[in-house]
């Protein structure tokens, strides 16, 4: 990625941020020249909606995501967000093989660095790897200007493309799934599609595997893209209770349910 496509990409995200806060100038405005009603109303219309498009995850108002498979007879897909994890990656990788399932791993950048190992176990087994940003500063991802997003993600792609050269990250999944106006631009601009998922157990923050299996077991259906964890306490049960499910489903969840081209 040259400095010229870092510097057009980084001037659209910033154009695009200040289009978004246009409306909050405006509310200055209103406010500046006493008409406070006005001030309200674009405030109160327009706040709710931003923080809609921003911290609802499935939400694409900002930009073109990946909620479903394209290709939804009888596939469905299982996501893997937030390792390497030294313990729970290699039994991750068991269960998955004994369940014959193939996998999308959202991998963090700087875990990645730590384990490159596990990265390439994860390729080498046939699953793929996604890019999940290189800190996964989940709280104020959001929140962050182009300049640090952009960073963010960029080196996270360099770091897993440098473990596996032969295998880039092809889609991009936002920590926690928050995004802003910048994010679609930046992700894009870096060759990478929003994958987001369509099906979740809150593994993330639950710790009640019955529950987490109940749910995602509830939504599941063709075409579904299923979110669990690794680096949870819970990990290495809800990875085997959901490819239990999996392979019970009659759904393909092998190659055959990784994205394709034409998913892009
Ligand atoms: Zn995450």
């Amino acid at each position: 990625m040259n400095s010229e496509t870092r510097a057009r990409c980084l001037r659209m995200a910033r154009g695009r941020l200040a289009c978004a806060l246009l409306p909050l100038l405006m509310v200055a405005w209103f406010v500046s020249r006493g008409q406070i009603f006005a001030a309200g109303l674009l405030f109160c219309t327009v706040l709710p909606l931003m923080m809609i498009g921003t911290l609802v995850p499935r939400c694409a108002w900002f930009g073109p995501m990946i909620k479903r498979l394209a290709h939804d007879t009888g596939h469905a897909l299982l996501t893997i967000d937030d390792g390497p994890h030294p313990e729970h990656t290699p039994a991750i990788l068991d269960i998955l093989d004994r369940h014959q399932i193939k996998a999308l791993f959202f991998l963090i950048g700087e875990r990645a660095a730590r384990h490159p190992e596990l990265v390439r176990e994860i390729v080498q087994r046939g699953h793929e790897i996604g890019n999940h940003t290189q800190t996964h500063p989940a709280a104020r991802f959001w929140a962050l200007p182009p300049a640090t997003l952009w960073r963010e993600v960029a080196d996270c792609q360099h770091t897993l493309t440098s473990i596996c050269p032969d295998h880039p990250p092809r889609f991009f999944r936002p920590p926690a799934g928050h995004h802003n106006v910048c994010t679609f631009v930046i992700s894009q601009a870096l060759g990478l599609k929003m994958l987001m998922w369509s099906v979740r157990g809150f593994d993330g923050v639950m710790q009640d595997v019955k529950f987490i299996t109940e749910r995602i077991r509830a939504r599941l259906k063709p075409g579904s893209i299923v979110l669990i964890h690794e680096a949870t306490p819970v990990a290495v049960e809800v990875a085997e209770s959901t490819a239990r499910l999996l392979a019970e489903s009659g759904l393909m969840c092998g190659a055959s349910a990784l994205p394709r081209s034409d998913d892009c």
